[in-house]
């Protein structure tokens, strides 16, 4: 279990210096005091791994570290571009969680010591656990385009993480004239929400369709095909004209030259490989990476992802500390919301039986995708996966899932669009309710 005994704690927190707290001490579940967890990022799987953890054993103490007082959930952030939501409308703040039980802390971690099983934090303090989840989410590798970093992006927004990027980037659409170009600039794989960018699209367009008719989308993509394509073009071209001169979406792919080389934001050009687009609105989504903490926490490998056991989320590189969402590599799972959630109560069910020194179970996994493409008009991607403990991954089930058939009705499409919206109500309330 622990390698950090309450001796040792005492010697730590009284030779400290003021201003800086070591909280919390390391124990066996046998003892006087209880174990901790320590979570490092109150997004989709930080929180619900908390939460969890609390619902599963409340003998187990939870202090769940987060910068933010309130998170935006980035699914449905496209319908804040479409004018559809407010921001208020995907805001959600720690109460729920705090009901739970689950210690709250509003501070940045700044580093993770493996061996001495504590937290540090920019305010100064320090957490000791028995186990440590970390779930960060996603950074961007600036660089990669030129003229785009995060001073530029303030200015011409990725919006890859929900909040103010995507306020500023409606009202960029809101006051953009009628005859105008927005260029959605496509990330590299791997990326955080495969079919993200192309539901983006859509829901720009349908914006436009009603206020902007005159207007046009274009998606410049390093990539040839992308997540659900096939019924992506097919609603494009039911809705917004796809494939004709009228079109409002017109999608480059790489083999067209789509990827973007650099980014000249005081004249708003976008270079892609073989054409230079003067845009009025642009979102640009750099490639990316685990998050910043992963890596001074090192725990990330040569391609900037968490490699882990895929059955508990523990890190092959730290013993003690879990990886979970968008920085692990979940091998088959897709970087999503719903893979963060259900992959954060596998883990906490594994670290639940570890602290109780039982064998973490055999997990299987889920994934549904759903994406908007307009009016009652929604499609679905769905998989079960299986783990297979011999080859460390997480493979599709053969035959289980499926996705939205081509000649599904329009009232079956109207489903889908509704079945988004209550998975998005169930999976907030699951988070954080
Ligand atoms: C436009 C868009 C649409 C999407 N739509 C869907 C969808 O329909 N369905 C779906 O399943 N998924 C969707 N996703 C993907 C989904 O949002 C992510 O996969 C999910 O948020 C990943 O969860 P996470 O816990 O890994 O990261 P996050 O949810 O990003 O949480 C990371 C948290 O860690 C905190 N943090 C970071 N560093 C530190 C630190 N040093 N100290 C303390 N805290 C820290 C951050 O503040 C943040 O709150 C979408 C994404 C985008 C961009």
């Amino acid at each position: 279990m622990s390698n950090f005994n309450r001796r040792d704690f005492l010697k730590i927190s009284g030779g400290l210096a003021v201003g800086a707290t070591v909280v919390g001490c390391a124990t066996n579940l046998g003892g006087a005091a209880k174990a901790r967890v320590v979570v490092v990022g109150g997004g989709v799987g930080g929180a619900t791994a908390a939460k969890y953890l609390r619902m599963m054993d409340p003998a187990i103490h939870v202090t769940l570290i987060e910068p933010n007082k309130h998170y935006h959930t980035c699914f449905m952030s496209n319908e804040v571009l479409s004018g559809d939501r407010s921001i208020k409308d995907i805001e959600f703040g720690y109460a729920g969680l705090a009901g739970h039980g689950v210690n709250i802390v509003h501070d940045t971690v700044t580093g993770i010591d493996a061996e001495k099983r504590m937290v540090k934090t920019a305010d100064g303090d320090s957490f000791m656990y028995d186990r440590c989840i970390v779930s960060p989410g996603i950074s961007f590798t600036w660089g990669a385009i030129e003229g785009y970093d995060a001073k530029v992006a303030e200015k011409i927004p990725h919006a890859w993480k929900a909040g103010p990027q995507t306020v500023t980037l409606r009202k960029q659409l809101e006051a953009m004239r009628n005859g105008g170009t927005v260029v959605i600039a496509a990330p590299t794989n791997p990326f955080r929400c495969p079919p993200g960018p192309y539901e983006r699209a859509s829901l720009i367009a349908k914006y436009l369709k009603t206020h902007k008719p005159k207007s046009k989308i274009i998606i410049l993509d390093p990539k040839d095909k992308f997540a659900k394509k096939g019924l992506f073009t097919q609603g494009w071209k039911r809705l917004y004209g796809y494939g004709t001169d009228n079109s409002l979406i017109e999608w480059v792919g790489g083999a067209a030259g789509g990827k973007v080389e650099s980014v000249e934001a005081n004249n708003m050009v976008i270079n892609s490989q073989v054409e230079s687009i003067k845009a009025d609105v642009m979102n640009v989504i750099p490639p990316q990476k685990a998050g910043k903490i992963a890596f001074s926490a090192g725990l990330v490998n040569k391609k900037g992802w968490c490699p882990v056991d895929v059955a508990t989320f523990e890190s092959h590189i730290h013993k003690g500390v879990h990886v979970l969402g968008d920085a692990s590599i979940a091998t088959k799972m897709p970087k999503s919301g719903y893979s963060a959630n259900i992959q954060a109560k596998a883990c906490a069910s594994a670290i639940v039986a570890m602290l109780n020194e039982k064998e973490p179970g055999v997990p299987s996994y889920q994934n549904t995708c759903y994406s908007i493409v307009g009016e009652n008009y929604g499609i679905s991607v769905g998989m079960i996966y299986k783990y297979s403990k011999a080859k460390n991954l997480v493979t599709p089930i053969k035959g289980s899932g499926g996705v939205t058939p081509k000649d599904a009705s329009m009232e079956t499409l109207k489903r889908e669009a509704h079945y988004a919206h209550g998975w998005f109500d169930n999976i907030t309330h699951d988070i954080f309710g």
